[in-house]
């Protein structure tokens, strides 16, 4: 082997291996900064080996798009709210698998545009496997790109949340797969003869028809779905584009790709796992069940409540309380990412603990929009690690807790996951603030979270209602606990 090939090889190697330990350290929050550094140094070491392995000879494109790439993705990741997380990361999943499909076509298009001569005649270079790879990368790449367009554009808003079905939906999919599965057979089959007969019109117009053809298959799988599963949806998608960029490092011959493709593949998929089984949802039921598509008021169940029904308090109340607690456990959901009161709540627990109370915050898997949503909210306002706890840890002793503050969630501490059989979120573990001596419920109105289902909850006996926006209702206990 050459020693430049050899070099190259090694530096894939490397960068394959501290790709493994850079995912490794993100499963904790302590070593995650770590990690994500360490996966960039290593797409660093992939990127740099093969633009001097390869010996690139134009660079104008590369360096004009380097520098469009980074000038893009700075802004967004300065300027993109946080609760815009899971459209930005469907967007990039879509750019993902646009790239790896451009890779498929630019080695098809090279395959049928270039002619190998032997002996005086044409005859064609185009491997079987070599095929069968730029029709996966194809697929898959323009199936992500689509998909992930329509999931972007449903969290956004720009497209209907609403779960678009229309009679003999998953027939026309299915006829429509099917036919882009024939038309895949037909072009590996067909192409190299086509080389060889110098004929390549017809192919590459069947080929360009496959693109069309995969990229309406992205969409029409994608707009059955509800706007609130989209980042379940997105999580699938990010696999996809994993596959698609494997399917691309075949294509390439290209190791690193190969293996980083297949890690971003498993790790989409474990993560799009970990999120239905927290919701307590079959992957099934998420693609074609359109569950929480109105989350709204027209899903709610049982009989209707009103605020004659609830315990309504006071910030004083609430503090005094507070202060007088020995244990306190904080519940964040998705109305503390709305009210951004992130740095308050983290104000507010620091006056606690120098009264002596101690206070755990706990976070529901699913707590949130996107997977570890909680997490990053607390870890800005720089709420300890050792201070989060998970659901499991708190709910044996949580009768013994004085005071639950739930912060704008909703569906995770909703009894009837525990207690209704009938529920659609029967089976999904919850925060158990039911049980605890009081209960404090932070949000805006009775209205109800992602699932559209009441809480029982607010209706408890232990259970006090401080309705506002949660920035605004804890800064003023907060006021209140400072004249204490
Ligand atoms: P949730 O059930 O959606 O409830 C959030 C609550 O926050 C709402 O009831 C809302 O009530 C309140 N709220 C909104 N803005 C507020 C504000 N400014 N101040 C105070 N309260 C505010 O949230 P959750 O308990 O975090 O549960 C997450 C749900 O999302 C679960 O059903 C989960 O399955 C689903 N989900 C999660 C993920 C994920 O990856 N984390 C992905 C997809 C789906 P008001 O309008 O009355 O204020």
């Amino acid at each position: 082997m050459e020693t430049r090939v050899l070099i190259m090889q090694l530096a894939y190697l490397l960068s394959a291996v501290l790709f493994i330990l850079g995912l490794k350290r993100l499963s904790h929050p302590d070593t995650a900064r770590g990690g994500n550094r360490l996966a960039a140094i290593s797409m660093l070491i992939a990127v740099v080996a093969t633009l001097v392995g390869e010996q690139i000879m134009t660079w104008q494109w590369i360096v004009g798009g380097v520098l469009t790439g980074t000038v893009i993705g700075g802004f967004m990741a300065r300027f993109v709210k946080m609760t815009a997380m899971p459209q930005m990361v469907g967007l990039f999943n879509g750019l993902g698998g646009l790239a790896s499909g451009l890779v498929a076509a630019a080695e098809y298009l090279r395959y049928t545009h270039e002619k190998v001569v032997e002996g005086g005649v044409v005859v064609s270079d185009v491997p079987l496997d070599g095929s069968i790879s730029i029709m996966l990368g194809t697929l898959i790449g323009a199936v992500t790109l689509s998909g992930s367009f329509v999931a972007f554009g449903k969290l956004q808003g720009i497209v209907t949340e609403k779960a678009v079905k229309y009679p003999g939906q998953q027939v026309l999919n299915a006829i429509l797969f099917l036919g882009i599965l024939a038309t895949m057979a037909y072009l590996t089959l067909v192409t190299p003869e086509a080389i060889a007969a110098a004929d390549t019109g017809t192919v590459n117009i069947v080929y360009y028809a496959l693109w069309g053809a995969a990229i309406l298959l992205g969409v029409l799988l994608v707009i059955p779905i509800g706007g609130a599963d989209m980042p379940v949806v997105v999580s699938l998608l990010n696999s996809y584009s994993g596959l698609a960029a494997s399917a691309a490092g075949f294509v390439l011959d290209n190791n690193v790709l190969i293996i980083s493709g297949a890690l971003v593949g498993a790790s989409g998929l474990i993560l799009t796992r970990i999120m239905c089984k927290a919701m307590n949802r079959s992957l099934a039921n998420v693609i074609f069940g359109s569950f929480g598509q109105v989350a709204g008021k027209e899903l709610i169940k049982g009989e209707k409540r009103t605020m004659a029904d609830v315990n309504d308090v006071q910030p004083d109340d609430v503090a005094m309380l507070l202060a007088y607690a020995k244990q306190v456990v904080i519940v964040p959901g998705y109305g503390l990412a709305v009210a951004q009161a992130q740095h308050k709540l983290r104000e507010l627990c620091d006056n606690l603990e120098n009264r002596g109370v101690t206070v755990k915050y706990v976070v529901h898997p699913v707590a949130g929009r996107m997977p570890g949503h909680m997490n990053v909210l607390l870890a800005e306002a720089n709420v300890p690690y050792n201070q989060l706890y998970e659901p499991e840890d708190v709910n044996p002793d949580i009768a013994n807790v004085d005071a639950c503050l739930v912060v704008g969630a909703n569906d995770v501490v909703n009894p009837a996951a525990r207690d209704e059989p009938a529920s659609d979120l029967y089976g999904m573990p919850i925060i158990e603030v039911d049980r605890a001596k009081h209960a404090v419920v932070m949000k805006r109105s009775l209205n109800p979270g992602f699932a559209g289902l009441d809480n029982e909850l607010f209706y408890g006996r232990n259970t006090m209602m401080l309705f506002g926006d949660a920035g605004d209702s804890i800064g003023r206990i907060l006021e209140e606990l400072k004249q204490l």
